[in-house]
């Protein structure tokens, strides 16, 4: 009797913990999960984001994380969030100031003068009035801070602006439109009342996209597109879903997870970047050798122009119907239009997930190993491969071990340096992330590790792939940190054939350390590569570059000067100008070196035609300036 009440106990708690977990996971998503209606499933709205998940204005990612010093003088993540937080990092500064050769001072911080010198709204009142009359007046907001936040992006030099500096123009206005509606008469009225209208995504690009024209007389109305962030509808059968442009990166992915799909998009700032803004810059996530990069996923994009709407009356796997222009829109960079929502290809959930890493004595072999591996059926979703210095910079990050921990990493330097003869000057490493059904995976790992033995390279474990392909996140927050204690860092990417990339990666490595002795700037610099995303016929490389700023006049000019001396050297050395950041005011310089004038007439045409009165002024390619904004 006792035996079988609590049997029953055991099953009513199971229930209960059951039911709990079930509404937990509804509040979370902000609905129940819909079954299929004539094929198609139509999501509940996400829920807003919690306060907690809030987003910082003034540096980079979440408001509970940043990089700081404790009290005892050692670097810290602060915060729960990733698996770097909460512990400290005692080797970060000393190994860094051995590498750029100046003694750092981690009480040594910068202060910033973040939020002064905000340039005022010139929208009149009447002006608001209008906007106001098209949108409730709490989805448009002259507040500082927010028109601060919309102007600009997250290059080093905007970056350095805001927080050192100021931007000398910055929208007037900030409306968030919720529907199509919206968009089409604010684009309406744009047309008819002299409004610029630059349209936001996560506010995360590089390429000083949305930096306002400083000349622009017009009033400028920052038009942000993450109110209009549902998923439209899921058609489980034929794998697509429609969604809106402003959703969140981290929202679609929870969302469609809940029904057993993903885009399979995921670059680096997934956790704050929109669909719109993936698309207008021609984005690539870092699982591109599964899933592809973002022109490979999306099948259909609608937008309002200027000119009307542009949509199609159906969608299919794949058409020949003379000339899309809506392909345009595929690094468009908010200048002819604005996406509103987009059809996406959609996998299933895959059914494993594995990582793992692989250390080789020179970059050269890792590359040799990736280019072998590029030419099979084997590639996983993600492998990258981090030259000398990034994989001593990934060894600093480390949280101080204890313990088995420090005993075992000994164990293993030992055997790699003493047993294998790798040279820890010299060495690199490869990290893994393996997705798919289980035998497809077994498969990639084995042709994986065979490929790699044969470079010479040894299998480090999947804990070290893990916690390197992970890194990226926290990775994203240094860079603000380091700017408040007088180094300046940034990274940039290019793409180029297989024979480029060794020659290629020298040069621009050297050009760096010229230009910065040339400049007489202290110590040395910081510059490093990794391959990122692999094709049969080449690959992406991004470089890192840093260097120690105290007492250098306007170093924010510096190193963009620096920035430009390298691109340019990427470019003589057979490089791209951008595989997938774009280019914005950032490298619009560089275009005609690039494209035919007839390629750049064709382009300033299109734009003539379909905005005559360039109400996309945000002026990104060089597109469409009015003539009294040019400075
Ligand atoms: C830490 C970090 C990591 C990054 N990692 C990657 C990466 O792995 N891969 C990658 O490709 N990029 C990466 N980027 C760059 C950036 O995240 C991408 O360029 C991203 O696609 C920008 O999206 P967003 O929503 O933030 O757009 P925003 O920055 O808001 O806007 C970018 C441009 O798109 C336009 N735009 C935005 N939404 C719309 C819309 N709905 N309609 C029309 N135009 C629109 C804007 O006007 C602007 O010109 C990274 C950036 C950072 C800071």
């Amino acid at each position: 009797m006792e035996m079988r009440l609590l049997g029953l106990l055991v099953v009513l708690l199971v229930a209960v913990v059951i039911w709990l977990t079930v509404q937990r996971s509804q509040r979370r998503r902000g609905g129940p999960v819909q079954r299929p209606v004539n094929g198609r499933v139509v999501p509940p709205p996400p829920e807003e984001i919690p306060i907690e998940d809030s987003e910082s204005f003034d540096v980079w990612g979440f408001r509970d994380t940043q990089f700081s010093v404790n009290s005892g003088g050692e670097v810290v993540v602060e915060g729960d969030r990733y698996p770097l937080s909460g512990k400290p990092i005692p080797s970060l500064f000393p190994w860094f100031q051995k590498q750029i050769e100046v003694p750092l001072d981690v009480s040594d911080r910068r202060p910033a003068n973040y939020g002064a010198d905000i340039p005022p709204s010139r929208a009149a009142e009447s002006q608001l009035a209008e906007l106001g009359a098209l949108l409730a007046e709490d989805r448009c907001s002259v507040d500082e801070e927010e028109r601060l936040r919309h102007g600009h992006g997250h290059t080093q030099e905007e970056m350095y602006a805001i927080k050192f500096g100021a931007l000398p123009r910055v929208p007037d206005v900030v409306v968030w439109p919720i529907d199509e509606e919206e968009v089409i008469a604010l684009i309406d009225h744009a047309k008819t009342s002299d409004f610029v209208l630059i349209p936001y995504g996560g506010g995360t690009n590089v390429t000083d996209a949305l930096r306002c024209p400083p000349d622009e007389k017009r009033i400028i109305v920052s038009v942000d597109m993450r109110r209009m962030n549902r998923i439209l509808w899921i058609d489980e059968q034929n794998r697509m879903a429609c969604i809106q442009a402003g959703a969140i990166g981290r929202q679609i992915i929870d969302q469609l997870a809940d029904y057993g799909f993903t885009m399979g998009h995921e670059p680096d700032s997934v956790e704050f970047s929109t669909l719109g803004g993936w698309i207008s810059t021609h984005a690539s996530g870092m699982k591109k050798n599964r899933y592809g990069n973002i022109e490979d996923i999306i099948l259909d994009v609608r937008v309002v122009s200027p000119n009307g709407v542009l949509e199609r009356s159906g969608v299919a796997p794949r058409e020949a119907v003379g000339v899309d222009p809506r392909r345009w829109m595929l690094g468009s960079e908010g200048g002819f239009g604005i996406i509103t929502q987009a059809i996406v290809r959609l996998f299933p959930l895959p059914e494993v997930q594995e990582y793992g890493s692989v250390l080789f004595p020179t970059f050269e072999q890792g590359v040799g190993f990736m280019y072998d591996l590029a030419q099979t059926d084997g590639v996983p979703a993600s492998v990258r491969l981090v030259d000398n210095q990034q994989f001593q910079f990934g060894a600093a990050l480390k949280p101080a071990p204890s313990g088995w921990g420090r005993f075992l990493g000994k164990v293993q330097k030992a055997f790699v340096t003493k047993g294998l003869g790798f040279d820890v000057n010299k060495m690199v490493a490869c990290t893994l992330v393996f997705e798919g059904g289980r035998e497809e995976v077994r498969r990639q790992e084995e042709t994986v590790y065979r490929i790699a033995s044969k470079h010479g390279g040894y299998k480090a474990g999947p804990e070290n792939g893990r916690r390197g392909y992970q890194l990226t996140f926290s990775i994203a927050y240094i860079r603000d940190f380091v700017m408040n204690h007088w180094v300046l860092a940034e990274s940039f990417e290019t793409s180029m054939a297989w024979d480029r990339i060794l020659p290629l990666c020298e040069k621009v490595k050297a050009r760096v350390r010229k230009e910065h002795e040339a400049r007489g700037l202290p110590g040395k610099p910081f510059i490093s590569c990794r391959v990122t995303q692999l094709y049969p016929t080449g690959v992406c490389v991004y470089f890192y570059m840093a260097f120690y700023y105290k007492g250098v006049e306007r170093p924010e000019h510096v190193f963009a000067e620096m920035e430009r001396a390298a691109r340019s050297e990427i470019l003589a050395a057979g490089g791209s100008l951008s595989h997938h950041h774009g280019i914005g005011k950032h490298r619009q310089q560089f275009l005609p070196e690039i494209m035919s004038p007839a390629i750049l007439d064709w382009h300033q045409k299109t734009k003539d035609s379909i905005d005559p009165q360039n109400v996309f002024g945000g002026s990104n390619q060089g597109l469409g300036s009015s003539p009294d904004a040019k400075p």
